[in-house]
């Protein structure tokens, strides 16, 4: 056989035994950035202070690579329930970042025939999920305000009984922090678990960790990748222990790996850093919005995340234009019709910022 025909033998096995919802997906594709102002992706722009980075060299040179990670990353455990003053008595799973505990949720309450709900637009990872696993997603569209439609949401909980509800809080893309009652008034009415899925928090001065005891159906989702950590790949979950102990069993047994382990007990051994960055950050944010808002023919939303949405004229122009000067963003253009000539603008340093304030301004005018 010839390569081509080679080619078609393999295309035809694919169609025949690969399910065809996966077929039909497209793998998530990271956007080149090289020599970029990398404003796309929600990262802190900071490095680390020299002093952490020192306690990090340290930490790492000493990981008993040979070895397999411990099983339970007692250690990061430890230092994560410190840093962040978790109550005793809270289950806590650790994954490969949050992408992963979003995939260990949804392949457990994948039953046959139940269903995800999650407002629309909100993070796609959560969509690309219920896929994986076979689950049914039902999107309920926020308003045009990008608030929650509250009335939408428990009428779809009442109509489709959901085994699982997702609630960006705040949520991406949008940047908007629901009202909190709305999230309360959800997890009052169903029985599906319903995950809270804080990775901005430390931008947003708001949480539904300290209210864990009070909803039995609630498990709130973290991840230190927006506060200066997204290389270390590390998120958490907090629920009570026994829906942590279910879900632990899909766990695979060395999810997070031994460097990554070290690194979060190097790292979180002081956290005045990531307040410090963070409130750069947010002190930035205000900054662009301002500015942002200056500009003729543009919308900014209200965000409580590390990034900024904005409407412009022309998005696909914009983005375009942004790009040519080696300023990327995200263009959400084409996502869903809410986000129409919108684009996703990540909060960078004071410098980065200032470029692309100066290349909105010829932009966008
Ligand atoms: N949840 C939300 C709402 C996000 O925006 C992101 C990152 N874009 C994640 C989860 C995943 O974060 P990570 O896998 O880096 O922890």
């Amino acid at each position: 056989m010839n390569d081509r025909a080679i080619g078609l033998a393999t295309a035809d096995l694919i169609a025949a035994v690969v399910r065809p919802e996966i077929q039909a997906l497209s793998a998530y594709v990271v956007a080149k950035a090289e020599g970029m102002v990398k404003l796309d992706a929600m990262e802190n722009p900071y490095s680390l202070p020299a002093a952490v980075g020192a306690r990090l060299g340290e930490a790492l040179a000493h990981v008993p690579v040979n070895r397999y990670p411990d099983g339970d990353a007692g250690g990061a455990r430890v230092a994560l329930e410190r840093a962040l003053g978790i109550a005793p008595g809270q289950g806590i799973l650790l994954g490969n970042g949050s992408d992963e505990l979003i995939q260990i949720i949804t392949s457990a309450l994948a039953r046959p025939g139940a269903t995800m709900l999650a407002p629309e637009p909100s993070f796609v990872m959560y969509r690309m999920n219920a896929i994986y696993a076979g689950m049914r997603l039902v999107g309920v569209p926020l308003a045009a305000d990008f608030g929650l439609d509250r009335a939408a949401m428990l009428d779809a909980i009442d109509r489709e009984r959901p085994a699982l509800v997702f609630l960006a809080y705040p949520n991406n893309p949008t940047g908007n922090l629901f009202a909190a009652r709305d999230i309360e008034a959800v997890l009052g009415a169903t029985r599906g678990l319903v995950v809270v899925d804080e990775a901005y928090y430390a931008f947003a001065d708001a949480s539904f960790l300290p209210r864990l005891g009070e909803f039995s159906n609630l498990l709130v989702l973290r991840t230190l990748s927006k506060v200066g950590m997204a290389g270390i790949r590390f998120g958490y979950a907090v629920a009570a222990p026994a829906w942590i102990a279910e879900l632990n069993k899909l766990r695979q047994p060395y999810n997070v790996n031994a460097l990554t382990q070290a690194a979060v007990v190097a790292l979180l051994a002081d956290t005045s850093w990531i307040a410090e960055q963070a409130a750069a950050t947010c002190a930035e944010r205000l900054r662009l919005e301002a500015a942002l808002a200056r500009l003729p023919d543009t919308t900014v939303f209200p965000t409580r995340t590390n990034f900024v949405v904005i409407r412009v004229a022309d998005a696909n122009g914009v983005f375009e234009g942004l790009k040519a000067r080696r300023i990327l963003v995200k263009n959400l253009h084409g996502w869903h019709s809410l986000l129409a000539n919108c684009l996703r603008i990540t909060v960078g340093t004071p410098t980065e910022n200032d470029l692309l304030l100066a290349a909105c301004a010829e932009l966008c005018r």
